[in-house]
Order: structure tokens, then sequence, then C-alpha cells
């Protein structure tokens, strides 16, 4: 049951009442409403506080992002980390790290997410023919 801001701070009132006219049972059972209230008023103030946290450290790292062609880095005071994924960050705000693949044919990076291949790749083989 959720009580508003200005009904709880009546019930303050009304307690305070209770207790000078005698009336102990029913001001006891006006603090016990109270308390339900205050736990479950902390509960969501914990929740809401981890959303916010989680909130503020997405919107620092939209701010700490920056464009380096082909990759997207984090810097931080002077620390750079990366590279990550233009495709992941720029389409669903992933932060995906883009390895290197020397060896590949596709690309000289990878994303370990969506597969993505950056740069230019190895050459192919020539294929050579015998018999002709
Ligand atoms: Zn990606």
């Amino acid at each position: 049951m959720d009580i508003s801001f200005s009904e709880a701070k009546g019930m303050f009132g009304t307690v305070i009442d209770l207790i000078k006219k005698g009336s102990q049972m029913e001001a006891q059972a006006q603090i016990q409403k109270l308390q339900e209230q205050y736990l479950g008023l902390h509960a969501e103030n914990l929740e809401l506080r981890q959303e916010l946290l989680e909130i503020k450290g997405v919107l620092q790292e939209q701010t700490q992002m920056i464009f380096d062609e082909p990759f997207f880095y984090i810097e931080d005071e002077g620390n750079r980390d990366g590279p990550y994924c233009p495709r992941c960050w720029q389409g669903e705000k992933k932060k995906c790290r883009v390895i290197q693949t020397p060896d590949s044919y596709n690309g000289t990076h990878r994303c370990q997410v969506c597969d993505e291949c950056f740069g230019e790749g190895k050459p192919m083989p020539e294929i050579k023919f015998e018999g002709y």
C-alpha cells in the first residue's frame, strides 16, 4: 500500500497525538504502517540509486567515446582503451572489442561480436593449376 508524502506527514502528527492521548495501541498500528512504508521506500530508493549509477556509467562512456577512423576508443584522462567496433557502437551502443587478425584474408581486424571485418586482408594465395 502506497501512502503519499502528505498522508505520511499527517500520520506522524496522528501518532504524536495518539501518544499524547495515551492511545498506545492505535499509535503502534500507525507506526507499523509508517515502518512498512519506510521499508518499501528504502528498497525502491536502492533500486533507483542502482539505475542512476548505471545510467551515469552509460552517459560517461558515451562522452568518453571518440572516433579515430575506423574504430572507436574510450579516452579517459589521457588513457586510451579499445579499439571498439564502429558497427556495434553506432548501431546498438554496444562496446565490443575488435581484435587483430593479421593472418586473415578478410581483414586486419575483426569484431568478436558481430563478426564484421575491417581493414585489408592478406592477399589470397595464387592458385596454380597444373597440367594445362
Ligand atoms: Zn561489431
